[in-house]
């Protein structure tokens, strides 16, 4: 059987690291899939993607910094090593693999013995993709919508196909594999089916009722925006798995939810969409300790007592029928019948600015965010952040990741305290600065964050610890500025982190266009305030 040498997957790599057109990046990657063997898809797009685990993996490589080095320290240079044969691109995944399975007591050291037995079959060269592969920074110029072209390429469909299909397999190395396995057919047959979770669908920062029924059509419906944790809901019969918005199963962590699952949905086969809110004497409690029963931390009394409710808002499949591209309006009118009235999430239809008005008033007096507001004819569109779907809140926010950090003074010597934060550059596949921070979190909250900085180190200059970019925060800030200071060309003013996003990947985070967006919009409300 044909084996791909792990050596051809690193000249690729080196290849689109020179090769600046667009177009030719994309007939090399379809050149390098076409050949590979039907099996080494996935091994081979997710190490050249820098994605080495699915998004939905609970595992995860762990291998950070420190135990690189010490493993290049130990690693005699390649090219005294004469005996080896070559390493294929599957025996270079298994191995990888392998780090990724390894956890409990000892992991750290079998992940150093696994690494080292890697590294030492491969050339410098090499060792250094894989090593690229395992930050997530390639830095070939590879992003996810040029890997999409180049399935639509390989299969000969269209990239709205592609793109379609990408909602339905969040993962791009099974994507691909779908593609050269089932082709274009293959493409147009992947669809949402159960116990396969896919990403939920966002809505586009909003600033006013007024806005929303504008941008929104005559008349428009407004749902409580709840602060808690987005779920997904599959159930067939008696099996219920409810999944988050990173694609995690979390079920065995919430069986009261199961629970109320079961006993108030009536139909056999459903997947929902909602928010999980949880509350403490009829209050809706802050996220962080929301966020702390599922991170399986020793609950401390007062939060032992906390009351889960979810509220869904929409329905995704219904009795082996998908109902993604049917519209909001009638997939509502499929959720009303099923769903009992109490999970259900608060709404209202009106073309009426002053009930809407309303409305948000009696959302944020019971504690809620603000709301959503909706297009009727809307289909959902999974993993995209749609105009059809506008959130209306007080304060505005954005997500950052960490990128870097520095020590503290005083008090806080002894925590990585002042954060760099990033927004991403989708049109260059970069994280770029936007500010500092080191307001927001409480002490726990700055040791708990110096404890996963330091394992996520990947370089030190000065004063500043730059890390893997992790960790999502939620910013609020007063302006955004125009600003030399940083290559993306803004600055935060008065940054202070709202909130650490546990739910968010790196991948989610406010992009540099949508800071431009938010940069725009400041001056248009700020005239309208002085009309
Ligand atoms: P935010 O940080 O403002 O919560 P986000 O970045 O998490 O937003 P968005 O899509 O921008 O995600 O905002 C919608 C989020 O609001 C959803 O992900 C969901 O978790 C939550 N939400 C609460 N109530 C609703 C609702 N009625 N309809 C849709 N989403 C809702």
């Amino acid at each position: 059987m044909h084996r791909t040498l792990f050596n051809d997957l690193v000249e690729l790599c080196r290849i689109l690291e020179r090769t600046r057109s667009r177009t030719e990046k994309i007939a090399l990657l379809v050149r390098f899939l076409d050949k590979l063997g039907e099996d080494e898809v996935i091994p081979a797009v997710r190490i050249l993607s820098g994605k080495l685990l699915p998004e939905y993996s609970s595992r995860s490589l762990e291998v950070g910094i420190t135990l690189i080095r010490r493993v290049l320290r130990t690693l005699p240079d390649r090219g005294l090593i004469l005996e080896h044969r070559p390493m294929t691109i599957l025996e270079v995944y298994e191995l990888l693999n392998r780090i990724a399975k390894a956890c409990g007591e000892g992991s750290r050291k079998r992940k150093e013995r696994l690494l080292t037995a890697l590294l030492t079959r491969l050339s410098n060269t090499e060792r250094e993709y894989v090593l690229r592969s395992i930050f997530g920074e390639m830095r070939i110029g590879v992003s996810t919508g040029l890997l999409l072209e180049a399935i639509a390429r390989l299969t000969g469909s269209s990239i709205e196909c592609v793109k379609r299909a990408y909602m339905y397999t969040p993962d791009i190395g099974e994507l691909a594999s779908i593609a050269k396995i089932n082709g274009i057919d293959g493409l147009r047959r992947t669809t949402l089916s159960l116990f396969r979770p896919i990403r939920p669908m966002l809505a586009e920062i909003c600033y006013s009722i007024r806005e929303a029924l504008r941008e929104l059509g005559s008349i428009v419906a407004f749902e409580y925006k709840y602060d808690g944790v987005r779920i997904q809901v599959h159930k067939k019969n008696k099996k219920v798995r409810i999944y988050t918005r990173r694609l995690s199963d979390i079920t065995e962590g919430i069986p009261e939810l199961v629970e109320i699952v079961l006993d108030n949905i009536k139909c056999d086969e459903i997947i929902l969409d909602g928010e999980l809110v949880g509350y403490i004497d009829n209050k809706p409690v802050r996220f962080q300790d929301l966020m702390r029963r599922f991170r399986r931390e020793k609950l401390s009394k007062d939060l032992g007592s906390m009351n889960l409710l979810p509220y869904f808002f929409d329905v995704l499949y219904y009795n082996g029928r998908v109902l993604t591209d049917i519209s909001y309006e009638n997939r509502w009118g499929i959720l009303e019948k099923v769903v009992d009235e109490g999970i259900l999430a608060n709404r209202i239809v009106t073309k009426d600015m002053n009930a809407a008005k309303d409305f948000l008033k009696r959302a944020e007096e019971e504690g809620h965010e603000g709301l959503m507001a909706k297009r009727l004819d809307s289909i959902y569109t999974p993993g995209v952040r749609a105009k059809t779907w506008l959130k209306i809140k007080k304060a505005i926010t954005i997500d950052l990741v960490i990128v870097g950090a520095e020590w503290g003074h005083g008090r806080r010597s002894r925590w990585l305290s002042n954060y760099y934060l990033a927004v991403w550059n989708d049109s260059n596949d970069e994280f770029l600065v936007v500010g500092k921070t080191f307001k927001g979190l409480t002490d726990e909250e700055f040791e708990e964050m110096t404890k996963r900085l330091l394992k996520l180190k990947v370089g030190e200059t000065e004063r500043v610890i730059w890390v893997k970019p992790k960790i999502v925060v939620e910013v609020a800030f007063n302006e955004v500025q125009r600003s030399p200071k940083y290559k993306s060309g803004y600055a935060l003013r008065f940054a202070r982190i709202t909130r650490i996003r546990y739910d968010k990947s790196p991948e989610e985070v406010t992009t540099l266009r949508e800071l431009g967006r938010i940069y725009e919009e400041q001056f248009k409300r700020k005239a309208r305030l002085n009309k």
